[in-house]
């Protein structure tokens, strides 16, 4: 029986753990928070990230481990990485953990990127501006998630308030850059090198937060999808890389800009769940676990709707018959990623129609249309 250690016990470790029962694996978590969406389906360690007894008793029960969460500090892993196989490896959760170092490593790859500049107090700000122009970006170069440790600034004026606001740390200004749409890539490596590509994503986000994805992107071209695949290419193999990796993209002009990658199942990739095999979260263990890693099937058009904060009853939910329902058994709360719905189509034009009848059904309106 394989053991699959877990850092972190959302989701995206619950949505693991449910494809992996199938393959005849087993779960252990370790997570610092107690009562975990994960911690429903398998033992979970509630003990703090540097309790180093605790990481090596978790250690010693499992066979291979993974993350589910960027901000589990790289230090926990390179620890645990003395004692277990981990996979992603640790240097991709260092490079995503700090926007300066991710957005470093794009451009040595030659991966285009918005305009970015290092800010560590506020008269780098005012020298910054120069470079990115205005509007531009501010963000923290660490633990920043869902747009949290943000602001926009768009005239001389703005400047002071937001490094007051984000400021006392190291930050970076990004030119704003007025794209079409957002659009992401989740890729695979397993650790001979072989590589497989879910086709690229189109994704909507409000306040930050993904709110809606149509997979593949609408109007998707070979030479697009191809570009995403390059850049995701580079990364995996600059990186060493085994298991699944998300890129996030800007398209502008039919130019790619990269925003960030994660070193984990994506949020952008949960339609991946009833609208291709093998979904994300089995690429991912297979990959980890060296098994074969075949390029996804994708079935038809598939959108997948973000649940947040609060959500129709589950029957209410099922009502609507293309609806696939994934619920996260957290309670509700603003801002709160609470499940999602997945929905397929034969074609592009039917998931349009039973996009808006689902989402006029459950009220979804401002979110989805
Ligand atoms: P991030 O935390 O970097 O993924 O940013 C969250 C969201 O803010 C993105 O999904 C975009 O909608 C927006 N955003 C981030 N960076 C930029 C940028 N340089 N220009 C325009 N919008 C941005």
């Amino acid at each position: 029986m394989t053991t699959i250690g877990i850092l972190g016990a959302g989701q995206l470790g619950r949505m693991l753990a449910l494809a992996g029962y199938p393959l005849g694996l087993t779960f252990h978590f370790y997570d610092p928070t107690p009562g975990s969406p994960a911690g429903q389906l398998a033992p979970q360690n509630v003990a703090a990230y540097d309790d180093r007894i605790a990481l090596q008793r978790f250690a010693a029960g499992v066979d291979l481990v993974t993350y589910e969460f960027e901000n589990v500090p790289a230090q926990t892993v390179r620890f645990l990485a003395q004692l277990v196989p981990v996979f992603p490896p640790p240097q991709a959760l260092e490079t995503a953990q700090d926007r300066l170092v991710e957005k470093t490593l794009f451009r040595q790859l030659g991966i285009p990127t918005p305009q970015f500049v290092t800010v560590d107090s506020l008269e780098d700000l005012q020298a910054a501006v120069h470079q990115t122009g205005l509007p531009a970006v501010l963000k923290t170069r660490r633990l920043g998630y869902d747009g949290k440790g943000q602001a926009v600034v768009r005239s001389p004026d703005d400047l002071a308030p937001a490094w007051q606001r984000l400021g006392k740390q190291n930050l970076i200004l990004e030119s704003f850059v007025a794209f079409d749409r957002e659009l992401s890539v989740l890729a695979a490596r397993g650790p001979d090198g072989g590589c497989v590509f879910y086709p690229l994503v189109e994704n909507q986000h409000r306040e930050g937060i993904l709110r809606l994805s149509i997979a593949p992107a609408p109007n998707l071209t070979p030479m697009l999808q191809q570009t995403a695949e390059s850049y995701a290419a580079a990364i995996l193999e600059k990186l060493d890389y085994t298991g699944v990796l998300a890129v996030e993209l800007f398209e502008r002009d039919g130019v790619l800009l990269a925003n960030e990658m994660a070193p984990r199942v994506h949020n952008s990739g949960h339609w991946t769940q009833n609208g291709a095999h093998p979904d994300q979260f089995e690429c991912h263990l297979r990959a980890g676990l060296g098994w074969p890693l075949t390029q996804p099937v994708v079935t038809g058009f598939s959108a997948m709707i973000n649940l947040i904060g609060d959500h129709p009853a589950a029957p209410e939910i099922l009502q609507n018959p293309a609806a696939h329902l994934h619920l996260y058994a957290k309670s509700p709360r603003p801002g709160r990623k609470l499940g999602h719905i997945n929905l397929c189509a034969a074609s592009a034009s039917e998931l349009q129609a039973v996009l808006q009848a689902v989402c006029r059904n459950l009220f979804l309106e401002k979110v989805c249309l």
